[in-house]
């Protein structure tokens, strides 16, 4: 074990807080099961305690300690783990506190890629909860050090992972029920869900069963105009596709929603930082990434809740 695993490790045990980084975004990590250490991330984060957290395990005979992995669950761990898909299923009563499921009988599962992220929970031998590092409402760490200027202070251990492969949260599925419902897009997408497990039955409403969707979320302090044709004054464009605005500032020059995705969150953190009037995006396609990618543009603008 590296010597930074072991640190890491170590400050689970202790109750305190680590920098994780996954193939999503940063992770603000702490034992799932220790209220102590979960009610430290609500407090760095400033997060609202009716908003979940996601359990991280190294593989699914760890998430079936914690979760009721039924056949559907099964499935999708199957097809896509390690990799950026949650899985909400009925809660099995231990190993992750009630302040982490937000009083739910049900819990959210997830086993990331990252080999550095499965080294800590490997060696921690148990489910670690560990939402985006970022203060809440803010757009997620993507880098080591968007994560460090998020939460660096109130950690006990940091992790350097280099930046984010995907670049966007999770894709969280519900399977409770018996039945698959897309609570939030991510880099696993809807065609590739079915694909696995059949039609998604139909969105209830957001917000509605994923209690974190919440409107302004992922949100620089820049106003964010999305769908726009061009930069207004004083407005910073971030492009997609050949040729749309300035190429420091593209998703992707080559118009491709996977660049757009690991790009998002360091683009509006850099552009924030130049302390326009606003930032405009190009539209962007719903295909790929872009389902997931415009489902944060929307939130980030203010046009959920
Ligand atoms: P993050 O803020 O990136 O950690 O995302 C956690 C996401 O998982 C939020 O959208 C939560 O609402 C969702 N989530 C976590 N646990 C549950 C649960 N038991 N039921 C429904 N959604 C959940
Ligand atoms: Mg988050």
């Amino acid at each position: 074990m590296s010597d930074d695993v072991a640190a890491a490790v170590d400050a689970l045990r202790l109750g305190d807080l680590i920098l994780l980084p996954t193939e999503t975004v940063y992770g603000l990590g702490a034992d799932a099961a220790n209220p102590a250490a979960v009610a430290k991330i609500f407090a760095a984060k400033g997060r609202s305690r009716f908003n979940p957290l996601i359990a991280h395990v190294s593989d699914v005979a760890q998430a079936r300690r914690v979760a009721v992995m039924d056949a559907l669950a099964e499935r999708l761990a199957d097809a896509f783990w390690p990799g950026p898909m949650t899985i909400v299923a009925a809660y099995r009563g231990e190993g992750v506190c009630d302040l982490a499921r937000a009083g739910l009988n049900s819990v959210a599962v997830r086993a990331p890629l990252l080999p550095l992220a499965r080294a800590v929970i490997d060696a921690f031998g148990a489910a670690v909860v560990a939402p985006s590092a970022n203060r809440s409402g803010r757009p997620s760490p993507t880098t080591f050090d968007d994560a460090v200027e998020e939460t660096g202070p109130s950690v006990a251990a940091a992790l350097d992972g280099g930046p984010c492969a995907v670049g966007l949260e999770s894709t969280v599925v519900s399977v409770l029920g018996g039945v698959v419902r897309l609570l939030r897009p991510g880099a696993v997408t809807r065609s590739e869900i079915e694909s696995i497990v059949g039609p998604l039955a139909a969105d209830e409403g957001d917000g509605h069963r994923s209690p974190g969707r919440l409107a302004l979320h992922y949100a620089p302090d820049a106003p964010v105009r999305i769908e726009a044709r061009g930069a207004r004054a004083g407005e910073i464009l971030l492009g997609f596709g050949p040729g749309v605005g300035e190429p420091r500032w593209s998703l992707s020059e080559r118009g491709d929603t996977a660049e757009a995705a690991a790009r998002l969150f360091r683009l509006l953190r850099e552009a924030d930082r130049e302390r326009p009037s606003g930032i405009a995006v190009s539209p962007m396609p719903n295909d790929g990434l872009g389902e997931a990618i415009n489902d944060r543009l929307r939130r980030a603008a203010g046009f959920v809740g």
